[in-house]
């Protein structure tokens, strides 16, 4: 009774009534942030390697170097009648400053666009930009776009503020597996709105920046293993990144998603299903400096075989789920088609998500997907993510439960379809970037691999 709707069934009510995916979900979490370079890092790997050796399930490690980089000091005050520190962290990736620090008048950029910040370019050459993490006047931008605008436009250091209230700090890499140029810092929204009170009641606010980073090259590696299918030679890959951020758990972000990852497997394995086509799970490590893990295993291994990547990036904690089909029309077409048997109606769109572990695959052409749940309110933005307050006890039982359930239901359904959607040529794939206007942004953060 391999691979027939009574497995299934059964492994949905088994995903229903264990409560494992929550003792997964936390001890993931209290390993720590699992950040890149750390002893957390570490640990979780060795978590994960553990688990598949108790289900036997044979697994490889794939090692890789990278830009490696951990904080140090950040100390951040203005002057005006009278020195005013306020709390602050480093940007992950931005350098050190000099001893002395980065001085310069802060210089409010809003969104931190071009649009907005055209408007200042006398002004911000020498200065430290200031930018809140909220909607520009162009619409949501990436961090790393706001950084290399202001860096574009001459600003010696950068200021990211939170525009979540709650005194929390952002943090996010600025550059892709390198170290950016200008020294970078996370405000809260608290702080942000004070400095601006501030520059209403004086002409000149000067800030000065002080942080001791360090950075040399080191390696991590992500964990790859599968179950066969039928179709042994058809790989649909199911991806979501395990490190986090050093300042958090990184709970839904994204120990959740590799906890789900992980149940699935043991669901599978416990319980003899067989997948039509195969399913190759894979833990990717260094997501948060920038989609560097995946992108180095896809430039070195390519895509042999591989017909379909679903990536988990923030899976648990929202619902709806939201199933973004990066542009890719057939497989839009083909999910809308599929839309009523998904457990429970999920959230289906064109949406082009550039910043995950998908991106590298979508670039080859492959039909791709990232998952996550969607915020209940689309101004909350990234709310806890990449903070202090992304943990545990953010995470809903009922929705970890549902998570998996959903998770399981999309991967059988989906690896049954008759005809998956074609892999697209390169110049399909420029055309769909190019549409959605994201070629120049691409380029601007060193992500266009195309001609
Ligand atoms: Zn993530």
């Amino acid at each position: 009774m391999n691979n027939s709707d009574e497995v299934l069934e059964k492994l949905l009510g088994k995903s229903f009534t264990q409560n494992t995916i929550l003792h997964r979900i936390k001890d993931l979490c209290l390993l720590g942030s699992r950040f890149s370079g750390t002893e957390s890092e570490k640990n979780a790997q060795q978590y994960m390697i553990d688990f598949l050796s108790e289900l036997n399930v044979s697994k490889q490690e794939y090692e890789f170097e990278y830009q490696g980089w951990w904080r140090g000091a950040c100390n951040f005050y203005i002057r005006t009648d009278a020195k005013r520190e306020f709390p602050a962290i480093s940007l992950v990736l931005a350098p050190s400053t000099p001893d002395e620090g980065t001085k310069g008048r802060i210089i409010d950029c809003g969104g931190g666009s071009v649009t907005e910040m055209n408007r200042l370019k006398e002004i911000i050459p020498g200065n430290i930009a200031m930018v809140h993490s909220g909607n520009t006047e162009e619409g949501w931008l990436h961090r790393r776009i706001k950084y290399a605008n202001a860096y574009k436009f001459g600003a010696s250091g950068f200021i990211f503020a939170n525009h979540n209230p709650g005194q929390l700090f952002p943090t996010g890499s600025v550059r892709s597996n390198r170290i950016g140029e200008i020294p970078a810092i996370g405000i809260s929204k608290e702080s942000y709105e004070y400095i601006k009170e501030m520059m209403n009641r004086y002409e000149d606010v000067t800030g000065k920046i002080t942080v001791y980073n360090n950075y040399e090259n080191t390696t991590s590696k992500h964990i790859i293993w599968e179950i066969p299918g039928v179709q042994k030679d058809e790989v649909i890959i199911i991806g979501g990144h395990y490190d986090g951020h050093d300042i958090a758990q990184g709970a839904t972000d994204n120990a959740a998603s590799i906890a789900v990852l992980l149940e699935l497997t043991k669901l599978m394995v416990e319980n003899n299903y067989v997948p039509y086509r195969t399913i190759r799970f894979i833990a990717f490590a260094v997501e948060e400096f920038g989609v560097v893990g995946s992108n180095i295993l896809v430039n070195d291994k390519g895509v042999k075989n591989i017909v379909a990547m679903i990536n988990f990036d923030g899976l648990v904690g929202h619902i709806p789920k939201h199933i973004a089909c990066n542009g890719y029309e057939e497989l839009y077409k083909a999910m809308l088609k599929l839309k009523e048997e998904l457990l429970y109606e999920p959230k289906i769109s064109k949406s082009i998500i550039t910043a995950s572990d998908n991106f590298p695959y979508m670039c080859k052409g492959i039909p791709n997907f990232c998952v996550y749940g969607e915020k209940p309110d689309p101004r909350a933005g990234r709310g806890y993510g990449h903070t202090s307050a992304d943990t545990f006890d953010k995470i809903s039982k009922v929705d970890a439960k549902l998570s998996l359930a959903f998770a399981l239901v999309f991967i059988d359904k989906f690896s049954k379809l008759a005809e998956l959607p074609k892999r697209l040529s390169d110049s399909e794939v420029v055309k769909i970037l190019r549409d959605a206007k994201l070629e120049e942004n691409l380029k601007l953060l060193e992500k266009w691999p195309f001609k």
